[in-house]
C-alpha cells in the first residue's frame, strides 16, 4: 500500500496565449489534487505564445518545484505541444488536459482512482459539447463523421482529456510519425481502457484557437494517418468508370455500324468533364499521401524546445 501512495501523476497542459487565466486555472488544478492527496507534477508546455503566457508559467515554475515549464521555439500546434509534454513528464501516469478548464479538473481524482483500479487508459467522453458556435459544431460533426467512417476508430465524443499509464506513454513515444494526431495514437495503442463522462465546461477566459483551416488540416492528418481508404476509392472509381466505358463503347460502335452515328457532343462533353474531374481528384488524393511521405521522410523533430524550467531551476 505504501508503494501505491508514492505513485506520482504528471499533468500535461498545452498553453497557447492563455496568460489571462493560466495561474488561476492551474492553482485550481493543484488545489483539487492536494485535496485528494494526489502526488502530482504539472508540466506546462508553452506552444510559442505571443502574449505573457511564458512569463506567467516560468515564474510559476520558479516558485513551485512541482511545476515544470517547457517553452517551444515557436507555435507548433497543440499536437506537437502534447508530445513535448509527454516527453517531459516523469510521473507513473500522465493526465492530459486543456489549459482553459474546459476539461473539468474535478474529474482528476476519479481518473486516478480508475487508474489505480487497473485501467491503463482512462478517457474522458463528452456528454455534451458545451457552448459552441453552430458553424463550429457543424464542422466538428462533419470532421468526426468523416474519420469514424474512414478509420474504423470511434472518435465520436472522444476528447483529449485522458489519463495514460507510463506503459502507454512509452508505447506512444515509440511511434515515429512526425505528423501526429494524439487521439488517433492513443486509440491505436490499445491497452486496458476505461471511460468516464464529463460535460464540457465553458472556456474560463480568452478565445478558442481553432480556426476552420486548422480543423480541416487536422482532419486531413487524421484520415491520412489512419487509413488508406481514399486511395482505394480511386481504384474503385476507376473500375466503375471502366465498366461504364465498356457499355458506352459498345453502344457507340453499334450506332456507328448501324449508321446512326450523329453529333453525340453531349456524351463527349459529359465524359470529358467526368473523367477530367475524377483524374484531378485522384491525383490530389495521391498528392496528399505523397506529401505525408515527404514530411515523414524528412524526419524533422516534432517540436523544438528553447527553454525548460524544472525543480525551480532553468535547465541548460
Ligand atoms: N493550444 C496549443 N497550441 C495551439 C492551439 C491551442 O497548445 O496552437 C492549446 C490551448 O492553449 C488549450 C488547448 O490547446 O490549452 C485547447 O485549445 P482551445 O481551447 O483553443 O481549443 P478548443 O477547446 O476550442 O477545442
Ligand atoms: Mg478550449
Amino acid at each position: 500500500m505504501e508503494g501505491e501512495l508514492q505513485k506520482r501523476v504528471s499533468i500535461v497542459v498545452p498553453v497557447y496565449n492563455e496568460a489571462a487565466h493560466i495561474r488561476r486555472s492551474m492553482a485550481c488544478v493543484g488545489k483539487i489534487c492536494d485535496d485528494a492527496a494526489i502526488s502530482y507534477e504539472l508540466v506546462l508546455v508553452d506552444d510559442g505564445s505571443k502574449d505573457e503566457s511564458w512569463q506567467e508559467i516560468s515564474s510559476m515554475a520558479k516558485e513551485d518545484e512541482r511545476i515544470t515549464a517547457v517553452r517551444l521555439s515557436r507555435n507548433f500546434g497543440k499536437e506537437p505541444a502534447l508530445c513535448a509534454g509527454l516527453d517531459a513528464a516523469s510521473g507513473d501516469a500522465v493526465i492530459v488536459m486543456d489549459a482553459d478548464l474546459q476539461h473539468p479538473p474535478e474529474f482528476i481524482p476519479e481518473m486516478v482512482r480508475l487508474w489505480k483500479e487497473g485501467a491503463e487508459v482512462v478517457e474522458g467522453v463528452k456528454s455534451s459539447r458545451g457552448k459552441e458556435k453552430r458553424s463550429y459544431r457543424f464542422c466538428a460533426k462533419l470532421f468526426y463523421g468523416m474519420i469514424n467512417k474512414a478509420t474504423g476508430i470511434d472518435f465520436d465524443n472522444a476528447s483529449d482529456f485522458k489519463l495514460l499509464d507510463r506503459k502507454v506513454v512509452e508505447a506512444m513515444k515509440q511511434m515515429p510519425e512526425r505528423m501526429t494526431f494524439f487521439r488517433g495514437m492513443s486509440a491505436w495503442v490499445g491497452f486496458e481502457r476505461k471511460t468516464f463522462e464529463f460535460e464540457v465546461a465553458e472556456r474560463v477566459d480568452g478565445v478558442s484557437k481553432w480556426s476552420l483551416k486548422r480543423l480541416i488540416t487536422l482532419a486531413v492528418t487524421a484520415v491520412t494517418s489512419y487509413t488508406s481508404a481514399p486511395l482505394h476509392c480511386i481504384t474503385v472509381l476507376g473500375v466503375v468508370m471502366f465498366l461504364g466505358a465498356i457499355v458506352l463503347g459498345i453502344q457507340t460502335l453499334y450506332m456507328k455500324i448501324a449508321g446512326h452515328a450523329l453529333g453525340g457532343f453531349t456524351t463527349v462533353i459529359l465524359l470529358l468533364l467526368l473523367i477530367g474531374s475524377m483524374m484531378m481528384i485522384s491525383l490530389g488524393i495521391i498528392g496528399l499521401y505523397l506529401m505525408k511521405i515527404y514530411h515523414e521522410i524528412k524526419g524533422r523533430p516534432r517540436y523544438l524546445t528553447s527553454r525548460v524550467i524544472r525543480g525551480k531551476e532553468e535547465e541548460k
